[in-house]
Parts: C-alpha cells; sequence; structure tokens
C-alpha cells in the first residue's frame, strides 16, 4: 500500500493511574490493563505526553499528530486547515470512587478565556451503571459563589448539585462552566474538547494513596469559571433519524455530534470528504472499504479519514457504536 493511501485506522488505548478509579475497564477495552485502580482509557489523543498511536496497517505505530502532520488533507477533507491538533480527545472512564466535584473553563459571554487556557465541553455515554452509581451534573438553583464556598467547607456541596442515577445507554451533556462528577461503579465514553484545564470544588476528603495527601483543589480559579446561568447540563433525549432507522442522534454540540448506530444488518458510516470516528460498545463486526474489511471489536475506537468518503459497516450480530463528527463550523479555536 502506498504511503499517502488512509485506510480505516484503529488506535491503541493509553490506560492512566487515577486513585478513583476500578478494573472494570478490562472487560471493555481489549489490552491488558496495567495494576493498580485504572480510571481512563485514553481511546483517541492528539497530546504530547499522551499520544494515540494506529494499532493496524502500514502505520502502526505513528502517533494521530504524526498523521495530522503529514495526512491533513486526506485525513480531515473539508477540515484540513482549521485544526494544527485533532480537535477531540476520547476516552472511557471506570469511576469506582467518586471523581472530584469539578469544572472546565468555556466561553463565558465578555469574559474571553486567560492566556494559555482551553475551552472544553464534554459528554457521556453510560456504558455500566450499578445501584450505587451516580452523576452530577449542574447546580441546583439559588447556588451563588459565596454559598458554594460556604457547602464546599461544611461538606455539603454535593447536596446543592442536581444528579441523578444513571443507566446505560443515557447520554449525559457537561458544557464548559458546568459543575460536574461521576462515580460509584459507573463506565462511561467521554467525548471532549482535546483540552487539559481542569479546576477542582471538592474532593469528598479522598487521599491519594500514591501521596498519602489530599489532591490541590483550585476553589477560586473553578468558582469564576462556572457558568451560574446555565442550564444545558444533564440527561439528553436522542433524537431518532427518520432517514435511516439505525441512527439517532444523541450530542449536537458546536464542538462535535455523536450519533448512537444499533443493527443487526450493514449499514453506511463516514462522512464526505468529512472524518468521523467509530467507537464500538457492544457486539462486533467489520468495516468495508474499497474492497477490504477490518475486523472490529468491542471496546475499540476507529478514525475514518475523509479520503474513505461513505464507507459500510457490516455487523457479526447486533451492534451498539457510536460515531462522532468533528466541529463542522472552520471559525473553531484551532487547538
Ligand atoms: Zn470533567
Amino acid at each position: 500500500m502506498a504511503q499517502s493511501s488512509l485506510y480505516p485506522l484503529r488506535f491503541e488505548p493509553i490506560y492512566q493511574y487515577r486513585l478513583w478509579g476500578g478494573r472494570q475497564l478490562a472487560g471493555l477495552v481489549g489490552t491488558p490493563l496495567p495494576n493498580g485502580p485504572v480510571g481512563e482509557a485514553w481511546v483517541l489523543s492528539d497530546r504530547d505526553d499522551h499520544a494515540s498511536t494506529v494499532g493496524n496497517g502500514p502505520l502502526k505505530g505513528q502517533t494521530i499528530g504524526q498523521l495530522m502532520d503529514g495526512f491533513q488533507k486526506q485525513l480531515m477533507g473539508k477540515l484540513a486547515g482549521c485544526f494544527r491538533r485533532f480537535p477531540l480527545l476520547l476516552k472511557f472512564l471506570d469511576a469506582h470512587e467518586m471523581l472530584s466535584v469539578q469544572v472546565h473553563p468555556g466561553y463565558p459571554a465578555g469574559r474571553p478565556l486567560p492566556e494559555g487556557e482551553k475551552a472544553k465541553t464534554e459528554a457521556w455515554v453510560v456504558i455500566d451503571a450499578g445501584k450505587d452509581s451516580r452523576i452530577y451534573a449542574g447546580l441546583k438553583p439559588g447556588a451563588t459563589p459565596d454559598r458554594l464556598r460556604r457547602w464546599i467547607t461544611d461538606g455539603t456541596l454535593a447536596d446543592h448539585l442536581a444528579s441523578f442515577t444513571p443507566k446505560p445507554g443515557e447520554g449525559v451533556f457537561i458544557p464548559a462552566g458546568t459543575v460536574h462528577a461521576l462515580g460509584g461503579d459507573v463506565v462511561v465514553f467521554e467525548i471532549q474538547q482535546n483540552s487539559d484545564t481542569t479546576f477542582r470544588l471538592y474532593d469528598w476528603g479522598h487521599v491519594d494513596t500514591k501521596t498519602g495527601k489530599p489532591r490541590a483543589l483550585q476553589v477560586d480559579q473553578a468558582l469564576a469559571r462556572i457558568d451560574f446561568a446555565g442550564d444545558a447540563a444533564g440527561l439528553v433525549n436522542p433524537i431518532l433519524d427518520a432517514t435511516a432507522p439505525e441512527r439517532e442522534l444523541v450530542f449536537d454540540c458546536e464542538p462535535f455530534r455523536l450519533w448512537r448506530l444499533r443493527s443487526d444488518s450493514p449499514f453506511p458510516v463516514g462522512g464526505v470528504d468529512l472524518p468521523r470516528v467509530l467507537v464500538c460498545v457492544e457486539g462486533t463486526g467489520q468495516i468495508e472499504h474499497d474492497g477490504a474489511t477490518y475486523a472490529v471489536e468491542r471496546g475499540e475506537v476507529w478514525l475514518l479519514p475523509a479520503d474513505l468518503g461513505v464507507c459500510r459497516f457490516l455487523p457479526r450480530h447486533a451492534v451498539n457504536m457510536l460515531e462522532i463528527a468533528l466541529p463542522s463550523s472552520t471559525t473553531s479555536i484551532a487547538n
């Protein structure tokens, strides 16, 4: 195969130790877990500290960053030149314990982001949850910065957050500026803007067993970035596609769109001159492109370069997949 010819690209997971993590990702992502609590599997990441590498075919071992440099036009199609780095960061999370209550910066009206800070809107698709699982997304009415400080000090902050018991298949939207947390043995797929800026408000009294100390909080910075007027966070109602019965739109926001695809018969995947990402949540099958097939297993993440156009997915049995589109606006802030 010529070096210039792209094909469906499977990426290797990068596991992350987290004090709140567990062992459930072993049953989801195909490669062996390292020892200890594993909270995150980064499944597509264009970051210098954790760069995803291709796991199949002639480009095996190349990082997503090297592909963005060497194959920008073939990879990104109409979006070529819009993003220096791949604009989304994709992960599976296993929150055995509660994650810290946190907030990511956004684009508040009239308030430009501080130098070096990048916006992060994120969203979760619940993969697995139990009776003790909990998701916190947004503030209950009546919260003010002063009250939040008091609730953090007296340990009652969680009582003032909107929360619910998640169920597998649910979609949860966390726009930038939303106070959020999750835990109690919940496994989610996480889609977010490619940014690592997080401010912790509260950490449930956790002590990091690696350091023997609580983790640092950034209460002042967090309070300055909370969108107190925001009401878009929380459970979403997916929209069925009238023309494609296997397809429902779960998230539709400026930084990304995400569909759920469920079928036991072949269906189209991929975009016209646009890249798409496929995440296999349940079942197995094959991507068919240009007379070749590529076996897809549960827990795998595949990038369909723009050059490929629309491909076919051939399920072996019923599959549950996610398909992700990048920002459609070419005015998006490049990472
Ligand atoms: Zn977050």
